[in-house]
């Protein structure tokens, strides 16, 4: 490729949304990944039939940027039911949204998780949560997540049993220290969409996104060494040029690329995939563990949401476990198997082991949280990734596109000013009737 108007280092969502929006205005661009794929953590193995996403995560609908850039059709998303199972003192609760579950009013009453003011006050959480817009959780004020829930007069055991493991799954923050702004966000997005997955996995969401690039824009097995003003330095010696760099990679590879003195934090997380001859579940749910027995944070079975995630007749089980309890694999498997035979009985020892995956920079942490932070480092330099905006699909997604557009204006290109998109969102859960999850105005 001759010398390009552009150059962008790393193919994650951040990157590949950042070159977007540079195609969309005409800008030449070349990606330079130092992996052997594009999706940065957002990537799908097939693994004997089976759709493993490297460590289990989710799409959320409600994602203003994922709505605006993704078509939603084409990945076939199909949504978990939007709630839990909590395992809690030996047996599961079925907790789910009342207003998307029919009949869950009654059953959510008379549950063992928390208080009748407990459940009056997670009402009033997501109504107050789906009056407010994005801007306005960012601009608000931000303590960590357990403050904020005492704050709102969560009781301790609520918090220990379904706020602790929900934001273990989602945000990775068992210990709910991250910013109340995050969690109000999360909050908001499950409430107002679906938890889905694609059919193709989680990786399909990179590969629709690079789909209508230059074939020749993306090089991947290129690691950048370092970078110098219009120029990178790539570990195999050579040196490429272009107008303006953009640093798309994760937080830690951007600090040591940008030489700031800023470090960004990881929280890590250990996904096991196991395959069972029968379903531990019945329904396309994730189970929590609302007690203080671990390791296992979250189990799910990806293919009772999407059955192209194993062979027919098979069951993909999935657990998740915060952090690395264990850096032996074997120990490890020994923790999470005798915790799912505690859970699901002696069958759970013969589930078959499929993999695993140890995620050391699963998410960054972000505290305090500044809605769209600055995306320009210097001229014609510029930054962008899940680190400098939530630690989320939605946030790699935004910082990308908007570092694009910020190195835009610099080089005189008028962008115009982006709305969120409204949208209806539509998807099915498999084998069953029609989950509508509608997307109103923030306001
Ligand atoms: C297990 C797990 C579960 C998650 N669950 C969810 C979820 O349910 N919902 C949600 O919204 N978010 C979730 N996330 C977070 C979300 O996936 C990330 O926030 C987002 O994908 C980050 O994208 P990014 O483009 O900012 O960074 P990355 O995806 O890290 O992309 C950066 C790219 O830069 C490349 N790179 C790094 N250094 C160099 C270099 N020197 N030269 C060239 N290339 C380089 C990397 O190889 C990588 O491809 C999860 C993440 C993980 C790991």
């Amino acid at each position: 490729m001759s010398k390009p108007d552009v150059l962008i280092v790393g193919a994650g969502l951040a990157g590949l949304c950042c070159a977007r929006t540079l195609q969309q205005h005409g800008l030449s661009f070349e990606i330079l990944e130092s992996s052997d794929g594009i999706g940065g953590r957002v990537r799908t193995d097939s693994v004997d039939g089976y759709l493993l996403d490297r460590g289990f995560q989710v799409l959320l609908t409600a994602y203003p940027e994922a709505l605006d850039q993704l078509n939603y059709e084409a990945l076939e998303l199909r949504p978990f039911i939007p709630g839990a199972q909590i395992r809690y003192h030996g047996r599961f609760v079925r907790l789910t949204d009342p207003w998307r579950e029919p009949g869950a009013f009654l059953n959510n009453f008379f549950a063992p998780i928390g208080s009748l003011s407990d459940k009056y006050r997670t009402w009033k959480l997501r109504s107050d949560l789906m009056k407010k817009s994005i801007d306005e959780i960012f601009s608000g004020e931000e303590t960590s997540t357990l403050q904020a829930l005492r704050r709102r007069g969560f009781s301790a055991r609520m918090i220990e049993t379904f706020f602790k493991p929900l934001l273990g799954g989602i945000l990775l923050d068992g210990k709910l220290t991250a910013s109340s702004r995050m969690f109000e966000f999360a909050f908001k997005m499950l409430s107002e969409g679906d938890s889905a997955l694609p059919a193709k996995g989680m990786g399909a969401i990179p590969a629709q996104l690079a789909e209508g690039l230059p074939a020749d824009s993306i090089r991947l097995m290129t690691k950048v060494k370092s970078i110098g003003p219009g120029q990178v330095e790539l570990v195999s010696g050579e040196t490429l040029q272009a107008k303006s760099i953009v640093v798309a990679t994760d937080g830690p590879s951007a600090s040591h690329l940008l030489g700031s003195a800023h470090n960004i934090n990881s929280k890590s997380v250990s996904v096991l995939y196991f395959v069972a001859r029968e379903s531990p579940l019945d329904e396309p749910i994730l189970v929590l563990n609302g007690g203080s027995r671990g390791p296992v944070n979250n189990v799910c079975v990806p293919n009772l949401v999407q059955p192209s995630y194993a062979p027919e007749g098979n069951w993909l089980v999935a657990a998740s476990v915060i952090g690395w309890p264990t850096s032996d694999d074997t120990m490890l498997v020994n923790l999470v198997r005798n915790q799912l035979r505690r859970w699901y009985g002696l069958v759970a020892l013969e589930w078959r082991l499929l993999r695993i995956y140890r995620i050391l920079h699963a998410h960054p942490v972000v505290y305090p949280m500044d809605w769209q932070q600055p995306q320009k480092v210097s001229d014609g330099l510029y930054v962008c990734g899940d680190h400098r905006a939530t630690p989320s699909i939605q946030g790699a997604m935004e910082s990308g596109r908007l570092a694009g557009e910020s190195l835009l204006r610099e080089l005189g290109v008028s962008v115009a000013a982006t709305e969120p998109k409204i949208a209806a969102v539509q998807t099915k859960r498999a084998g069953h009737a029609t989950s509508v999850a509608e997307r109103d105005d923030d306001d």
